[in-house]
């Protein structure tokens, strides 16, 4: 479950390396060797970067901290970068945009950013006024996509068809007056000119105990081959292919346009829009393996 695929890829190119040095042959290694980097590591520091601030609040100092964080990993990792700015329902939100390889029929991998305004479901009626950390529901889909946003310029080069990251802002305040959910990818949609292949939203794919059920309104194919990939890899105990619960997420505005599109999320989590959703109920080691089978399915014809 420790699978380290970044020391794999280095082994493969150094064993490049070796076999063309052996046969004489001077083609030149497409794959550049990467610095040898501890996943683990690096994506508790991705969870560490998010949370040490606080809540990631609309239009608050940690939520600027985090979009900084965010366009420095895609600006390092060769990512072409949008920060979109926008008004919706009277608030100010940026979705944050990072472009890979060619074409404008992207797969659109998406998680939201920014945590809700309050903790309104902590079991502690003091507390449900405070913000929320937001460790699963927020920096989980986040360190799905930063690690993705190492491992797609590695895995895939440049003339790849086009895959996108998008960090959605503004998905978690439904419910107060004058706000509701998704707005930012519902203002994002709105603002789409390309015909993107799918969407694949990551939300609360965190939790040391992560069961990842369907969700029964994402699209039935792009779901089901998802999930095979997940078996495939030995995660099936994880990915468990049967519908659960019919979500409004991040996924929504793409569906009602039309695009196929899958939200993978662990919506049996005890600490939902609570002061406990800490560090501490994470798994790095999980996030890793969303990550890893999300990797994989990208390579599917
Ligand atoms: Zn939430």
């Amino acid at each position: 479950m420790g699978h380290n695929i970044m020391r794999i890829v280095n082994q493969l190119v150094v064993m490049g390396i070796l076999s063309n040095l052996i046969i004489g042959c001077a083609k030149p290694i497409t794959v550049s060797p990467t610095p040898t980097i501890d996943v683990i590591q690096t994506i508790s520091t991705d969870l560490n970067s998010q949370l040490e601030c606080g809540g990631r609040l609309p239009n608050s100092k940690c939520h600027t901290v985090v979009e900084d964080y965010i366009v420095s990993i895609l600006n390092q990792n060769h990512w072409q970068v949008e920060k979109q700015s926008f008004i919706r329902n009277g608030h100010k939100g940026f979705n944050i945009i990072g472009r890979y390889g060619i074409g404008d029929q992207p797969i659109i991998i998406g998680a939201h950013y920014d945590t809700r305004l309050t903790a309104d479901q902590d079991p502690i009626p003091d507390k449900r006024m405070q913000a929320m950390p937001g460790a699963n529901d927020g920096a989980s889909g986040v360190a799905v996509l930063l690690y993705l946003a190492r491992a797609i310029p590695i895995h895939f080069n440049e003339n790849h068809a086009a895959i996108w990251l998008v960090f959605f802002d503004l998905e978690d305040d439904g419910d107060y007056e004058g706000w509701d959910w998704i707005l930012g990818s519902t203002e994002f949609v709105n603002q789409m000119t390309v015909q993107p292949k799918a969407a694949v939203v990551v939300d609360m794919v965190g939790d040391k105990d992560l069961t990842l059920y369907y969700d029964g309104n994402s699209d039935p194919t792009i779901r089901k081959s998802i999930w095979d990939v997940a078996g495939r890899l030995g995660y099936d105990k994880i990915f468990i292919p049967q519908i659960k619960y019919y979500m409004i997420d991040d996924h929504t505005p793409f569906l009602q346009k039309g695009i196929p599109a899958v939200d993978i999320i662990d919506f049996d989590y005890p600490y939902w829009h609570t002061t406990n959703d800490t560090i501490d109920k994470i798994s790095p080691q999980n996030i890793q393996i969303v990550s890893q089978t999300l990797l994989e399915w990208l390579k599917e014809p």
